[in-house]
């Protein structure tokens, strides 16, 4: 089964308009039930969201790694839970750019939401273009998950490419190098847990027209997708095109 995530960031801008967003979303997540979807929308959402979704499932942007008490501002473990989130992009390459995180405090938001059960989906990638990547993301990879092992529920461990160039710029990856990157980060997460089975999505201007290129090659198991997300029909097409090769 593959996987279509879609990150919102900080959009839409009213209430009504996630509203219909989600609805859209959850039609199409109807009609195509061989494609795992989930809305990851602004924080503020999340429970109207909620009501408007079954088939579809729901998730958070990020999360702080606690269970509550003295951190102003801080949306936590157990708020997420109890608001219906199963899903938690962790380390998204905005969090990381803009708001300062770094891999230690990646790595405790890792092993908190891991520990909490839910599903993590791990951002990762590089920022200008690589012959290799995989070095670089690798590296990555060992610093976010470092003390996590295979008895820390890894099978809800799930990793996202997004090479930082590609992502919101309309200039997506090369499909077969992408591929190639997510076949390195199975067998890397292998060697670090023994654990070969993760899920590797692409991210990075993912469209209708692109998804198929990506979605066809068995190492790439879904994606994750900003801005096409933020247009119904084109959203549509690509749960369509995921529920095709799922
Ligand atoms: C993202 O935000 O993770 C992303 C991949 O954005 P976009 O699809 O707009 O490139």
């Amino acid at each position: 089964m593959k996987t279509v995530i879609a990150n919102w960031k900080s959009n839409p801008n009213s209430l009504r308009e996630a509203a219909r967003l989600a609805k859209s979303i959850e039609k199409h997540a109807s009609l195509n039930r061989k494609a795992e979807v989930v809305i990851a929308p602004p924080f503020i959402y999340l429970s109207d969201v909620k009501k408007e979704v079954s088939t579809a499932k729901l998730g958070a942007q990020d999360v702080f790694g606690n269970e509550g008490g003295a951190y102003t501002g801080a949306i936590n473990l157990a708020q997420l839970k109890n608001t219906g989130v199963k899903y938690v992009i962790i380390g998204h390459s905005e969090r990381r750019r803009y708001f300062g995180e770094t891999d230690e405090f990646i790595n405790k938001k890792v092993t908190a939401a891991l520990a909490y059960g839910f599903k993590i989906v791990l951002c990762v990638g590089n920022k200008e273009k690589m012959s290799d990547p995989s070095n670089f993301v690798n590296k990555q990879l060992t610093a976010d998950l470092k003390g996590v092992s295979s008895k820390d529920k890894i099978r809800n461990l799930i990793v996202a490419y997004e090479p930082i160039w590609a992502i919101g710029t309309g200039n997506a990856d090369n499909p077969q190098s992408a591929a190639e990157v997510s076949l390195r980060i199975k067998e890397h997460i292998n060697k670090l847990m023994g654990v070969g089975k993760i899920k590797v999505l692409y991210g990075g201007s993912v469209t209708d027209k692109n998804i198929r290129s990506f979605i066809s090659r068995n190492k790439i198991d879904g994606v994750l997708v900003g801005g096409a997300s933020l247009n119904p029909s084109m959203f549509g097409r690509i749960i369509k095109a995921a529920n095709e090769l799922g």
